[in-house]
């Protein structure tokens, strides 16, 4: 074991924590102790390690009774490495897999450290979609697609809040991140799966945006890089690539903290272990890559919660994705961003029954063409209308061609659009004066309010009428802000030394706005982590 002494000294940053006021989504618990401990000008690990963190240093002034119950342990200035690294990696997720490789294979020694038992987070549960223009797969499918447009698509899907900055050498980069991923063992086979209703197949290339909606000019291009395996796809490429490399991925070892030396730079991690502390020096950097913050209530209930209490929407998270990154991050100084945003994607229902149906939001007034876009920009559509109330309205016929798998999915069924309305808590003559309407458009083969392909519109005419609820999954999009060489950055900009984030725990590749399509996490996890695990590699 190799041990080294690190002196932990804090008088120029603790005079500006004490400046900054403490993060709003601190517990009051833990407001007191930070206030603790920038009375007794240590910095050197956050909260929570000060919390669990025995003979890290703790001496100074009287704390609060509160705290001194936490805090009883005050130990030197110095801290002994348990064990040292170049690079530590903490979450071996998609972008963490990506991390440790690249770091490895830019000569640093690295340990990734993962909080499960079965580590792959929210990657191994997907759907095995990477997003990319310009790929060698796409080439050898005969697509001629190009990186342009790609970028300009997402930029208009993603409005005000899009960072060029990042987004641009993310598309750039993926198509040779998607060649490095089948060098891990990735298959993804040069096949296209043309379907209406975007669903994403079992493996090969589909059309996963809204490029038609956007610029009807541009023929849609599929997009949509489907791995063998799904989300075990990822996983098994990423294991594959650890192993092959001996990188060792410690399971059940959450790292609890961050270790910072005299001049703000991070130098290490605090870890549990078996019930253990252990510390770990990373002589060149960490790589924070933990996750999105879905499971951690009291977190979704201070950022993001208009998606809590609301019956029907419900989170696409993993259980590992506490946000432990973002705190972590935020108690070492770093900026937080997009902290109040989420992405919506339509669970799933009845594709079928969905594209030919009428949707109606609370008022009863259609908000869309009901047709074509992805799942994730129809779960962006819900989540604007008021109190995100959507219902898909149809009839019987159509409730018979889409065939018994369906029927599951319907809520209410009337022999009347006002009695169903009042199934639904819809206004009945507002819904019947909207299936009027409709019904109109379709006697004509013209929608006048949202121009739905005419192969689509078919009248709701022939009792019984149904209803369905429409819902959203929401994953959570708040992160480090983060510099294109994936540095996590303080609120003026600066690099936080020795700090890196990749994946959900960074923000940048996703808005409020709409989703561009499924496969962006992946291509945006793989690009941060890349990224994260050469410069800490080379101490960039
Ligand atoms: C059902 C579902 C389907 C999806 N489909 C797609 C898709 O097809 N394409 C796409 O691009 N995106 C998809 N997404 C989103 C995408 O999977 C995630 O955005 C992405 O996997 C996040 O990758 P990550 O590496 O940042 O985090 P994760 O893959 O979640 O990995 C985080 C890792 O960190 C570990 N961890 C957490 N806390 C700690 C800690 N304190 N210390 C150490 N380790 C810790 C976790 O155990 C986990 O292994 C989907 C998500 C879900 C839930």
């Amino acid at each position: 074991m190799i041990l080294s002494n690190v002196v932990l000294h804090t008088s120029g940053r603790g005079e500006w924590l004490r400046r900054r006021p403490a993060p709003f989504w601190l517990t009051r618990h833990e407001r007191k102790v930070m206030a603790n401990l920038t009375r007794r000008n240590f910095i050197g690990v956050g909260v929570a390690g000060a919390l669990g963190a025995a003979g890290l240093g703790l001496a100074g002034c009287a704390p609060q009774k509160e705290a001194e119950e936490s805090l009883s342990s005050t130990g030197p200035d110095n801290l002994v490495w348990d064990e040292e690294y170049d690079v530590v990696v903490a979450g071996f997720g998609g972008a963490g897999g990506a991390a440790a490789i690249e770091a490895f294979d830019n000569g640093a020694s690295v340990l990734v450290l993962d909080s499960d038992a079965m580590p792959g987070g929210a990657t191994s549960i997907n759907g095995g979609v990477i997003q990319c223009a310009g790929s060698s797969v796409q080439k050898a499918a005969g697509i001629e697609d190009n990186v342009d447009d790609w970028f300009d698509y997402i930029k208009a899907m993603e409005g005000p809040s899009f960072h060029e900055e990042l987004i641009r050498p993310m598309t750039l980069e993926t198509p040779e991140n998607v060649d490095w991923l089948i060098g891990l063992g990735a298959e993804i086979p040069a096949e296209i799966h043309p379907s209406a209703t975007r669903n994403i197949p079992e493996s090969g290339l589909y059309f996963n945006d809204g490029t038609l909606d956007f610029y009807p000019d541009r023929p849609p291009t599929p997009r949509g890089h489907v791995l063998v395996g799904q989300g075990g796809g990822f996983l098994k490429a990423f294991t594959n690539g650890a192993e092959e490399r001996g990188i060792e991925i410690r399971k059940e070892t959450p790292v609890t903290d961050l270790v910072q030396d005299e001049s703000g730079r991070v130098v290490g991690v605090i870890a549990e272990s078996g019930g253990k502390e252990v510390r770990i020096g990373a002589g060149k950097g960490v790589v924070i890559s933990t996750g999105h913050f879905n499971s951690n209530e009291a977190m979704v209930a201070t950022h993001i919660p208009y998606v809590n209490g609301i019956e029907f929407n419900s989170s696409a998270g993993h259980p590992s994705a506490m946000g432990d990154g973002q705190r972590m991050m935020a108690r070492h100084g770093a900026d937080m961003v997009g902290m109040g945003e989420a992405t919506h994607t339509l669970s799933k229902i009845p594709q079928e029954t969905t594209i030919r149906s009428m949707h109606v939001n609370a008022a009863c007034n259609r908000y869309w063409s009901e047709q074509g876009w992805h799942n994730d920009h129809r779960g962006s559509m819900i989540h604007k209308q008021p109190m995100q109330i959507a219902w898909c309205i149809f009839d019987d016929n159509i409730r018979a061609a889409a065939g018994d798998a369906e029927d599951d999915a319907i809520q209410c069924t009337a022999d009347t659009i006002e009695k169903l309305a009042e199934m639904c808590a819809l206004n009945p003559r507002a819904l019947a004066d909207a299936v009027a309407r409709y019904n109109g458009y379709c006697a004509e083969g013209v929608d006048l309010e949202y121009a739905k392909d005419p192969e689509f519109l078919i009248p709701i005419e022939k009792a019984p009428f149904h209803a369905i609820r429409l819902r959203y999954v929401w994953m959570s999009n708040g992160g480090a802000h983060i510099d294109p060489e994936a540095h996590v950055l303080d609120p003026d900009g600066n690099v936080i030394e020795g700090l890196f984030a990749a994946g959900a725990c960074a923000h940048g590749h996703k808005s409020n706005m709409f989703n561009p399509g499924s496969g962006l996490n992946m291509a945006w996890g793989i690009f941060t982590g890349r990224h994260a695990g050469r410069n800490a590699a080379l101490g960039q």
